[in-house]
Order: structure tokens, then sequence, then C-alpha cells
């Protein structure tokens, strides 16, 4: 009986050679796709891989023969290339009903938003120099219009998130100083976005006051020191506090702040906004809008530019031109400032508003579509999975959410496909759907697999029919990684 020891070592002496890996017929035609030294460094992640196997002991002389002889050295550096090419950034089906799935990407934008954003991607485009003159410019003072005359402030700036907004606001009036929060009203954001993590890494001592479900503005003004450099709101966007409570309004805390000379401010988060001649989303109830918070009289309103506004991700600030003026001068501004395409983007979202077309936008037209309108989708998709062999789907009434912290108690009526295939529990069919190409993502509830016509655009129903088909196929749940590694 050879020692383990000895074994190992036997296992060791059979493991192939580098160049004999890269000798193979189905490794040396992957030479066609990748330069040599990637494809080496692929091999030398695969065997380093099955030398950890045999020092655990899991791998021996024998299993390690059989299974290069079985191919297993091409089937596993397919399957490694197969799942990074898998990993990155890919179109999805979102088929769960949240309409602003931060894993998903949030907003879709318009067709025509996206154009302008791949347009100024792919060309040089007027981004910071004035064409009368030809002279230095400033890349968001058209964005700053926009949201102006769209909310009703004086001037408005634009950054990366509404994280970094909040950040920059901290930053430019409370730095070194102290910023005044409601107790209530320090959320956390997913993302581990906390409110007191933000004031503390933007250089701000946190002042709370009032209680989890009372503040008044009494409490605000007790507060204020020779150090309050800012009062500040936070819509708390992803939860509420009901039953026996008070909160400090916009217009009181505006109100107390230019009594006292302090800047207020508010984060909203959210962010609704309304053209115009926009409908206004009923659905989302009392939601507040940034035009009311901004009439408010407040120095600085923040929110997103990717939850219900409905554009590419962005942080906005809007409220009085001094106020404006003083967060453009912060030096954090040109840190978190907005990239060429996010401004194109944003632009073109925002004409659409001014120009009455704001429910083209599909985040709104998504959050607006009622039950009825959406029965007909969910019927025509059972009926065409239903063919399918061995499917069973059918329609039946559930309920869709807005998404990303925003109108969290809010719930859309709406009509669902639940599909369940024989033999396949509801994670596999969701997993297979989530490998798939496009991938597909989806709910499960009572071991169904709930499909949401809500978020799917348009042109998506026939696509989602074929992702299912392929996903009922037979080892369809298998990454390829995990194929590639026995
Ligand atoms: C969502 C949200 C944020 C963070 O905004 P991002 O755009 O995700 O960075 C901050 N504050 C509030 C109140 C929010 O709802």
């Amino acid at each position: 009986m050879a020692s383990s020891e000895t074994r190992r070592r036997e296992a060791f002496r059979r493991l192939p050679a580098v160049d004999e890996v890269l000798r193979r017929p189905a490794v040396a035609a992957l030479l066609e796709r990748f330069p040599r030294d990637v494809l080496l460094g692929y091999v030398h992640e695969l065997l380093d891989g099955w030398r950890a196997e045999i020092r655990a002991g899991t791998l021996d002389a024998e299993a390690l023969e059989a299974r290069v002889a079985a191919g297993g050295l091409e089937e596993a550096l397919a399957g490694r290339i197969e799942q990074e090419r898998r990993a990155g950034l890919v179109r999805a089906i979102n088929a769960t009903g949240v309409v602003l799935n931060t894993g998903l990407g949030r907003a879709p934008v318009h067709p025509e938003a996206a154009a302008r954003m791949a347009e100024s991607a792919r060309s040089y485009c007027v981004l910071e120099v004035e064409r009368e003159s030809g002279e230095r410019g400033q890349r968001d003072a058209r964005l700053g219009e926009l949201l102006a005359r769209l909310t009703g402030a004086e001037a408005g700036i634009a950054v990366n998130n509404n994280a970094g907004a909040v950040l920059l606001l901290l930053s430019t009036f409370a730095r070194g100083g102290d910023a005044i929060v409601s107790r209530g009203e320090l959320v956390e954001i997913g993302g581990s976005f906390r409110m007191p993590a933000v004031m503390e890494a933007a250089g701000v001592r946190l002042v709370e006051v009032g209680t989890t479900n009372r503040t008044r503005i009494e409490d605000y003004a007790n507060a204020i020191t020779r150090r309050t450099g800012l009062l500040l709101k936070v819509h708390t966007s992803n939860f509420r506090v009901v039953g026996f409570t008070a909160e400090v309004t916009a217009r009181e805390l505006a109100a107390l702040g230019a009594e006292r000379g302090i800047p207020a401010a508010f984060d909203l988060g959210s962010g609704l906004l309304d053209g115009p001649d926009a409908a206004p989303l009923e659905a989302l109830g009392r939601e507040p809008r940034v035009r009311d918070e901004v009439a408010s009289g407040i120095d600085v309103v923040t929110f997103s530019g990717d939850k219900l506004l409905g554009g590419p991700q962005a942080g906005l600030l809007v409220g009085k031109r001094e106020a404006i003026s003083r967060l453009r001068k912060n030096p954090i501004y040109r840190a978190v400032r907005l990239d060429k395409a996010t401004i194109a983007g944003l632009e073109a979202t925002l004409e659409l508003y001014l120009a009455g077309r704001a429910d083209e936008l599909p985040a709104r037209a998504m959050l607006a579509a009622t039950a009825e309108q959406l029965r007909p989708r969910a019927e025509a998709l059972a009926g065409a999975l239903a063919r399918l062999p061995g499917v069973d789907a059918e329609v039946r009434p559930e309920r869709s959410q807005p998404g990303s912290g925003a109108a969290p108690d809010v719930f859309l009526d709406t009509f669902c496909v639940a599909l369940s295939a024989e033999g396949r529990s509801a994670a596999s069919l969701a997993r297979a759907l989530r490998l798939g190409e496009p991938p597909v993502f989806a709910r499960i509830q009572d071991e169904r697999l709930l499909l949401d016509p809500r978020t799917l655009l348009s042109g998506e129903d026939e696509a989602l029919v074929g992702a299912v088909r392929a996903a009922l196929a037979p080892g369809a749940d298998a990454s390829p990684a995990a194929a590639g590694g026995r």
C-alpha cells in the first residue's frame, strides 16, 4: 500500500505539462481567439487548481488520468473562458415586476436618450467649450438650465449619483461643523449608503434631533449652535414611519434656516419629477415631487437621475443660485462630476419632460401601467409558454413594486404568469433563466416562477418565451465552470 505522500507525488508527476496542454487541438484552436500569453494564463490557472486538488487529497493519479482522457482539460478551459465571457455587463430581461431594480440597473432610459448617449460616447462633443467665444465652458450648464426650468429652482448642478450629491452638499456647507438631522430620517439606502457614515466621510458632525417617530421644528431650532452648517431633511424613501408621528416639512426647515442664516437642504432620493403636461403618476400615492419641495423655499433639493425620474445614473441638485454656485466651487464637485455620455442622456431625458413626452419614458410608463393594460400581455405570454412541452402556465393577479426604495408602501396591481415545468424545481428554472442568453430574472413564489409583464420592454415578450424554451433543456441550469471542473 503506497503512502498518501507517494500517491500524491505520483499524481503530481502525471499532471500534463503546459506545452503538452497547448498542443492539444482544442486548446491550440483557442489561439485564434486569444493571444498566447492570455491562453497561457488560463492554462496555468487551471493546472494550479488541479494541483490544489492533489494537495488536498481529492484528486489522485488514476482520477487525474481519467479526467484528462475524458477531455476534462479542454472542457474546463472552455468552461472557464465561457464563465468569464458571461460575467460582464450584458443586457438582461427584467421579469421581476420591480421597475427600478437596482441589481438590473434601475431605470432603462428612453431610446432617444440612449441614442444620444451612444453618439456622444463615440464622437467628440461640445462638452466644456463655449461655441460663441471658443472659451472654456461648463459641462452641465445646459443641464442646470433644464433642471431649473423643470423644477422651478433658480439653478441646478449634476453629479455622478445621489450619494455623491449628498456628499458634495455636506462637504460644502457643513465640513468641520455640524449638520442637524432628524433621528427618524437617518436612513440606510441599499449598497451601504448610511447617512451617519456619509456624514463622517464628509467631515461633518451629525447632530441628531427628535425621536424615531416624532421630530418638531423646535428640535432643530434648539440644536442650532455656532458650529451648525446645515439643516438637513432626508426623505425616508425606503421605509415608512406610521402611527403617532410628526415630521418637519421642507417649508418649516427653509423658514428656520432663513431666519437663522443657515442653509437648509432636502435629500429627496427618489425624486419624482413632472413635466408640464405629464400625467401625474397617481399610482405612487403621496411620494413627494421635486417641484413642490423646491417651492418650499429650501436652499437645495437633491435626488437621483435613475430612480423615478427615469434617466441615467446621476445625482441632481437644484435650488437657490447662491447655494448651487457654492457647490460648484467645492473641489469635491470635480471628483464626482458627470461624464459626457450621462450628460447627453440626461439632457435628452429632461427634454422629453419639457416637450410633454415624459409618459414615454420606459420607467414612468411601467409605473403607470394598470393591471387591465397588462392582462392581455400576461395572457399572450401564458398562451405561448403553455405550448412548450411539460409546461404549466397560468395567469394570476399579483402585485409589482416601484423598487429602488422608492415608495416602499406602494404596490401596483398586475397580472403575472405563474410557471412550472414537469420535473424541474422553480429554483432550477430560475437559475437556468439567469444563466441563459439573454439572462432573465424572475420571482419565485409558492414553488412557481412568476413572470411579470410590467417590466418587460416592448419586443421582449417573444425573447422571454425563447429564453424559457432554452431554460427547459436538460443541463441548462449547470454553470459552465461547474461542468468543466469535474
Ligand atoms: C436612493 C437614495 C440615495 C442614494 O442615491 P443614489 O443615486 O443611489 O446614489 C440617497 N438618499 C436617498 C433619500 C435615497 O432615496
